[in-house]
């Protein structure tokens, strides 16, 4: 059933992704997780029916979506495999440093990559900064009338097949994270190269690399915002990043109760019985059923609040921890409801198990989201 309470243009695309998921995700998830080849076929499939870059705006040639429809979509993707949905996602998340700070060369130039099929990469993460993003240590500096990017970045998510991608890197490193400056760089930058390629626990086929910059020269106009500005721009992008990881995370949690319930209906006791007769199991079913809607409005009420221009940090912050604690929590209930099978990697329990640890980490680790919060709380 699409949801009802979804403007009719979000329900034609919860249906359309709906359907996308049915053919092309589902079917594939399972042999992509074994060999973790990256899905380039799913970008393919999702061109053909104009998801591969949700948030592009109509007038640089994407379809413009609202957030409120671009996360239905998201869930979705989520609820057939989060590896495919963190790929397919991440064309929005580098999106979002643009679409907050760039001027309309430089969507023109970064858009223009993404609408004509491209991939999009982000990068801010490094060896020595991750929760800490304030200690960035790739430097930026301007020579004449380009800047000379040189660093490591690592956890780069697509970065192996990104056309372009918004790297963070210090343009005054004495200032620490007022220091950090955003900047567009292409693929083809001489002295950008690709490192080490991670092998994960969950979301195998979504690449994940290490991004080696030595030299690498870039126009003095690919600097997004002004000096100064990229933790501003990339706690930003976050905001809005993270809320799009609890729609998959919403999804998961999803996945794992409809095996959950469908396993339990099935399956018969000792006497005959079907598991789900018994009220320990029926409850279990109910609780996850109230974590996973409560989930989802948690996140619905984000986007709400961005499309109704109000702030909504901390409401993101909220929706990521419970969502993707839930997708965890959720997840692991239904293996343990299944039994043996839920731990064999026949059954897809066991994936979402392992799929969902990553959404408590990346965009922030939920310990980082508690931070956010009680900040919110605390410092006002
Ligand atoms: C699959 C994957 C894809 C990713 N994709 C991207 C990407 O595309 N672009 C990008 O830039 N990054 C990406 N990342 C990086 C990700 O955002 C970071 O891993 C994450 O922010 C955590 O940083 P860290 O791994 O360095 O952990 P650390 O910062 O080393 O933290 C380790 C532990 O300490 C805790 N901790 C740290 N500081 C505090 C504190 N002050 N108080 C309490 N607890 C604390 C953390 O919560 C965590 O549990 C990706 C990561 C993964 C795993």
């Amino acid at each position: 059933m699409v949801d009802k309470s979804l403007t009719v243009e979000q329900q034609r695309l919860q249906q359309l992704a709906r359907d996308f998921t049915k053919q092309h995700i589902i079917p594939a998830a399972g042999e992509y997780d074994k060999t973790g080849e990256f899905p380039m076929f799913i970008f393919e499939e999702a061109k053909k029916v104009g998801l591969n870059c949700m948030a592009v705006p109509a007038e640089y040639g994407g379809p413009g979506y609202d957030s409120v429809a671009q996360s239905v979509v998201v869930e979705e993707w989520g609820y057939g495999c989060a590896a495919f949905a963190t790929t397919l996602n991440g064309n929005g998340l580098s999106a979002y440093p643009v679409i907050i700070a760039g001027n309309a060369e430089q969507k023109k130039l970064f858009f223009g990559r993404l609408v004509s099929g491209g991939l999009g990469g982000f990068a801010l993460t490094e060896p020595g900064a991750g929760s800490d993003a304030g200690a960035v240590s790739t430097i930026a500096k301007l020579d004449g009338d380009e800047w000379v990017l040189n660093g490591t970045k690592c956890f780069a998510t697509t970065c192996g097949y990104a056309d372009i991608m918004v790297i963070i890197a210090s343009t005054d490193p004495g200032k620490k994270a007022k220091g950090l400056s955003a900047f567009v760089v292409e693929k083809e930058r001489e002295g950008l190269t690709v490192g080490a390629v991670e092998h994960k626990m969950g979301i195998r086929s979504s690449n994940t690399v290490e991004l080696l910059l030595k030299n690498v020269r870039i126009p003095k106009g690919h600097l997004l915002g002004k000096e100064g500005e990229g933790m501003k721009i990339a706690m930003k992008t976050l905001d809005l990043g993270r809320p799009m990881v609890a729609s998959i995370g919403v999804g998961i949690a999803q996945r794992a109760l409809d095996e959950a319930i469908s396993y339990v209906k099935e399956r018969l006791d000792i006497n005959g019985k079907p598991l789900a007769a018994h009220q320990a199991v029926a409850f279990k079913i109910a609780d996850m059923q109230i974590q996973v809607e409560a989930a989802r409005q948690l996140v619905r009420n984000v986007f709400r609040l961005k499309e109704a221009g109000l702030p909504y940090t901390k409401e993101a912050a909220i929706a990521k921890t419970f969502a993707t604690d839930t997708a965890m929590q959720v997840a692991a209930t239904a293996v343990g409801l299944m039994g043996s099978f839920g731990y064999s990697q026949d059954s897809i329990v066991e994936k979402l198990m392992r799929d969902a640890k990553v959404t408590q980490i990346y965009e922030g680790t939920n310990q980082v989201q508690r931070i956010v919060i009680s900040g919110h709380l605390l410092r006002s």
